[in-house]
């Protein structure tokens, strides 16, 4: 068997995303309806998951980034991506998190386990503004988790998804995070996923012009800060970089490399198509590591060349899975 997952378009796979759970203690408007989650006991075992991401390794995948729903309210996080890391193969190991529970004590506790890097979003410094969009509090930890987070040592990086009449108002605030710090600040552009798919997107272009407007010309750099598939920008006198992610008017599929584990167990060879492979039924039904590894090889070929999130319409919408349970 090759050490190796190409997909017929000629694409590696070497990035992985586990949601580790769907639960998640905020209720972002474009991406929790209410009372949809699964409970902890339909999620796969962290250690069947460290079985799979053995097998995964051994097929090429090099980075991991934990995801969720929010990953923090699983306990058992920390010590799950200390195994992770222990898997030979397995280089960097990430988390993205909305940074609520990212107190000094849980980072002290994925610093140890071997974390690389942080993703924390942040989609408005308005206290306010913050409790209209994701309907919660702990509005007040997450600037502080930022700047823990780089002191000790994380890369970290900034996610904001800009939202039309909610939050394009700060989308200056938000960049000019990246002045003073070493951070990337990223701009996602809204995908038509679950309660998302009836929000009208802020357009993408509109945030390098409001970016621009504030703090002078974006100028493009062609660094590659982790896996994802942002185009990173500098701009005068900025510590940081700025990252606009054109998640639907751009596209990323090109040079896509990576797979998902949903909360439920599921392998997923995009974001956007059916062509996965049950893990937990393939585990309950005590497959071999070779037919676990067979399927995966057969899931990469079934990849396909891109998602269709451009395209609208009455079933594309009712196709739309949530991205909490995909794994954001
Ligand atoms: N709870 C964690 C968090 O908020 O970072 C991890 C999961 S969340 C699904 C991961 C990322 O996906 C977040 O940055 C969130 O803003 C983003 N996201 C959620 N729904 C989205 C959508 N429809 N379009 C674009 N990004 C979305
Ligand atoms: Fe929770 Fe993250 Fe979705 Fe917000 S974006 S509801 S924090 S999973």
């Amino acid at each position: 068997m090759s050490a190796s997952l190409t997909d017929s378009f000629g694409r590696t796979i070497t990035y992985l995303r586990v949601s580790i759970t769907d639960l998640c203690n905020l209720r972002c408007l474009y991406c929790m309806p209410k009372g949809q989650e699964i409970s902890h006991s339909e999620v796969m075992d962290f250690d069947d998951l460290v079985s799979v991401c053995r097998i995964l390794a051994r097929l090429g995948v090099r980075t991991v980034r934990v995801t969720g729903g929010e990953p923090l309210v699983r306990t058992g996080a920390a010590e799950f991506i200390r195994d992770l890391k222990a898997v030979a193969g397995i280089k960097r190991v990430t988390m993205t998190t909305n940074g609520v529970l990212l107190g000094e004590e849980n980072l002290r506790a994925l610093s140890a386990a071997g974390l690389d890097a942080v993703n924390i979003s942040l989609d408005t410094l308005d206290r306010e503004r913050f409790a209209r969009i994701s309907g919660c509090g702990g509005f007040e930890n997450i600037l502080p988790a930022i700047d823990a987070a780089l002191e000790l040592g994380m890369s970290v990086k900034v996610n904001c998804v800009p939202l039309g009449d909610f939050n394009e108002q700060d989308i200056p605030a938000i960049a000019e995070l990246a002045r003073t710090r070493n951070i990337a600040v990223r701009f996602i552009e809204l995908m038509p996923f679950g309660p998302a798919a009836e929000m009208r997107p802020f357009p993408i272009r509109e945030v390098a012009s409001r970016v621009e407007a504030a703090f002078g010309k974006l100028m493009q750099v062609p660094v590659k800060l982790g896996e994802g598939p942002a185009v990173y920008h500098t701009l005068p006198g900025f510590a940081g970089h700025i990252g606009i992610i054109g998640a639907v008017s751009r596209g990323f599929c090109e040079d896509c490399n990576r797979l998902r584990i949903t909360a439920a167990g599921t392998l997923k060879a995009c974001l956007d198509s059916t062509a996965e492979i049950d893990l937990r039924g393939l585990l309950a039904n005590k497959a071999s590591e070779r037919e676990i590894e067979a399927a995966i090889v057969d899931l990469v070929r079934r990849k396909p060349a891109g998602h269709r999130f451009a395209s609208a319409g009455e079933e594309r919408k009712r196709e739309a899975a949530e991205l909490f349970r995909i794994g954001g």
